[in-house]
């Protein structure tokens, strides 16, 4: 399919004291109309960096020091960098091309606002001439997208449970027809039932009106029933990379392994789960090599010494791995040392 984002070399680093620290480093991809990619990682692993970086709602310290973010428009004209648009600009693209979905509602939503009105507002500002009473209409009709009955619209945010307060803030981001939802842990502040119900709905909205979504969590496991494609991130950086059920069952780099492990399957009976053992790096003083060598029971000798890539670990195209055991040639140091310095 066509791209509707493009994101090349993408790096944010908070500039904080004398140490610039690299939440996110040197980030590629491409996300198809259409298409739900999930990112997954702990916290610290750069993933809500990244999703601010995106949106381009960052505030300093964060800068993006590299990097482009390519939006491609639904009529086809030439793609847009999202990192080179001044804030008015950006301004024009947020809610009608790109809109975000955050971890907790009450973030998106005014608390002294009733929840029609902030529909109303939304809609208004982007459409001078529509009426009040056509915005709230729309408003009615979106809530009822998410399975929000009529009868709430007149509610102020601390009426409605949780849920549906989430399910509200998501119906908020589809008002003006995004072409991209970004989505960070949306239904991390809701129990198990209400999370299944939430993402059952995105993905039939998904269906009917077309939007692509970057959904980011640290819950893996989540993304299997989400995702059409899954990245995984470590110490601001995509470890991992491809098509979500492949990546789930055959996971190609010890990290994936260690956070599938980590995280029960929502249809699977519980089991003792294995978590990854030591903490994420401090990415003011990041590990020399590759990042997960400190916490990684596979590594061998070099792996202290050698950032590993993004290479090809088929059999599905598309799957990539940054990891030497993935390297054909993997027994001398010298010869790795020039396959990637
Ligand atoms: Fe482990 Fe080495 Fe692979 Fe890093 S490159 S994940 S340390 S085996
Ligand atoms: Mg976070």
């Amino acid at each position: 399919g066509q791209a509707v984002l493009e994101v090349r070399g993408l790096s944010v680093e908070y500039a904080t004291g004398g140490v610039p620290v690299r939440a996110c480093t040197d980030i590629s991809f491409t996300l198809r109309r259409g298409e739900i990619l999930g990112v997954a990682g702990e916290s610290g692993s750069g993933k809500s960096t990244l999703i601010t970086a995106l949106t381009r709602l960052q505030r300093p310290p964060a800068v993006t020091t590299a990097g482009e973010i390519l939006f491609h428009g639904r009529d086809g004209s030439a793609p847009v960098d999202l990192v080179a648009l001044d804030g008015r600009r950006m301004r024009r693209y947020r809610w009608t091309a790109l809109s975000i979905v955050l971890q907790s509602a009450m973030d998106a939503l005014n608390p002294v606002m009733r929840i029609g009105a902030q529909f109303a507002d939304v809609l208004r500002a982007r459409d001078r001439s529509l009426s009040k009473r056509d915005a709230w209409a729309r408003a009615v009709e979106l809530l009822a997208l998410v399975g929000i009955s009529a009868d709430r619209v007149r509610d102020h945010p601390h009426q409605l449970s949780g849920g549906m307060r989430q399910r509200a803030a998501i119906a908020l981001a589809l008002a003006c027809g995004p072409e991209l939802v970004v989505m960070d842990e949306p239904t991390t502040a809701v129990d198990v039932v209400m999370q299944r119900q939430i993402l059952a709905q995105v993905l039939r909205l998904r269906r009917e009106l077309g939007f692509a979504v970057v959904f980011v969590t640290h819950d893996l496991s989540l993304l299997l029933e989400l995702a059409d494609r899954i990245a995984i991130m470590y110490a601001g950086r995509i470890v991992e990379v491809g098509e979500a059920a492949a990546l789930y069952s055959a996971p190609k780099h010890p990290y994936t392994q260690g956070l599938r492990d980590s995280f029960p399957p929502l249809h699977a009976p519980l089991r003792t789960l294995h978590g990854i053992p030591g903490t994420p790096p401090d990415l003011r003083r990041p590990p020399a090599g590759c990042p997960f060598h400190p916490r990684c029971a596979q590594r061998m000798t070099g792996c202290e010494e050698r950032l590993p890539v993004l290479l090809p670990v088929g059999p599905k195209a598309g799957h990539e791995a940054a990891c030497r055991l993935n390297e054909t040639n993997t027994d001398t140091d010298t010869d790795a040392k020039t396959d990637t310095d």
